[in-house]
């Protein structure tokens, strides 16, 4: 039964609405009729290809995304990404250059790696602390960058951007990271070139990488030497499937596109969004400096949030190790900081209900009145 799961406020592979999960299990071992697993199914088979057709065409009424876009369904998580936006479309521009928004440890990842193959322009300077974006003009941009990389929302960090910068100038493709936020909030994809989600946190299971994509600038990459699955041109025609596709993956997300469009789309997941987030912030502010999230208030996550105990002015590393044993008896678990930042990391995916907020909200405010002395 149902009673046995833990609430999982971890930053991915993230908790999945039980409902999906059951409508999955009911289909274990026997598909739609079909005898088998999705998983022993042929991605050649007409049984697959309308899982995969759905998903897409699901995620397209979603996102209101136009056919001059073309949507992938790839391997190699996120980070893939980070070396085929580099390989496709550095040489965009005769500059052979890309700026770089490195706001927090994955677009610094994404930059690294880009390094490997052209010339990088870092917006603004490398930081040891992400807590926020440098102000808009102090920063470096290129004369004619091939695009422009952000990460709209850094998982490790907690930092959000909810547009596109606006000193970006309009005729610069814009390529974006929207691992951890996507499916959270409502957003134009015509206002970008390239934006890319792995699946383990707003849409199922690892192993996959939804792309979606101007198909124009595709046309004219003249980078002979792209590595064949990184290869968007030959994606697009094989429409996903130039090798074996993640089955089990895209199979989990068509059935996370329609959970999603049952919710009320994005409007509502918006709002759920927004909602949960408020009730862990409003904690965090009225806990008068018991805990700490040290970003930027216009830049603060929804999505992540990243905070610390502090005690007479110090963290108290002793106290958080407190609260993750307590939180761990109230069914709560995966409450701890990524080990680049430490402390206590609440991740507020798709999956996470309202409800189970309001109680770890709750929580945090019986573990304050217990322990701050
Ligand atoms: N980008 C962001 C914002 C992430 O949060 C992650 C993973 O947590 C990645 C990229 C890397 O994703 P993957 O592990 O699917 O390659």
């Amino acid at each position: 039964g149902n009673s046995a799961r833990k609430v999982n406020f971890g930053a991915g592979p993230a908790q999945l609405p039980v409902e999906v999960l059951e409508t999955i299990q009911n289909e274990f071992l026997n598909f739609n009729g079909s005898g088998s697993n999705v998983m022993e199914l042929s991605h050649r088979s007409s049984a697959f290809a309308k899982i995969i057709q759905e998903a897409e065409r699901d995620i397209r009424e979603i996102l209101t995304i136009p056919d001059s876009y073309a949507v992938l369904f790839l391997q190699g998580g996120a980070t893939a990404q980070f070396s085929a936006v580099a390989l496709n479309f550095l040489n965009l521009k005769p500059s052979k250059t890309a700026d770089y928004l490195v706001t927090g440890y994955w677009s610094e990842k994404a930059a690294k790696e880009a390094e490997k193959f052209g010339k990088i322009n870092w917006v603004v300077p490398k930081s040891s602390k992400y807590q926020g974006v440098p102000a808009e003009d102090t920063w470096k941009l290129s004369e004619e960058p091939s695009y422009f990389y952000y990460c709209a929302n850094e998982t490790i960090h907690g930092v959000e951007i909810e547009n596109i910068p606006a000193v970006v100038p309009k005729d610069v493709p814009i390529v974006c990271d929207m691992s951890s936020n996507f499916l959270t909030r409502p957003f134009d994809v015509t206002k970008y070139a390239v934006i890319f989600a792995s699946a383990q946190k707003n849409f199922g299971a690892s192993g996959l990488v939804l792309v979606i994509l101007r198909k124009d600038l595709v046309e004219n990459n003249t980078n002979k030497s792209i590595p064949i699955i990184l290869d968007y041109k030959v994606q697009i025609a094989n429409e996903s499937m130039y090798n074996t596709p993640p089955t089990f993956s895209i199979y989990v997300a068509n059935k996370m596109f329609a959970w999603t469009k049952a919710q009320g789309g994005l409007k509502a997941l918006n709002q759920q969004s927004a909602s949960k987030s408020s009730l862990v912030y409003e904690t965090i502010d009225e806990s008068n400096g018991f805990y700490v999230n040290s970003v930027e208030k216009n830049y603060r996550s929804r999505v992540n949030i990243p905070l610390r105990i502090v005690t007479n002015g110090t963290t108290n590393e002793t106290l958080e190790a407190l609260f993750f044993a307590e939180a761990v008896k109230s069914n709560m678990f995966e409450l701890k900081g990524h080990r680049a930042v430490g402390g206590i990391r609440i991740s507020l995916y798709n999956g996470i209900t309202v409800e189970e907020t309001e109680k770890l909200a709750n929580f945090m405010r019986t573990f304050q009145a217990k322990n701050n002395s």
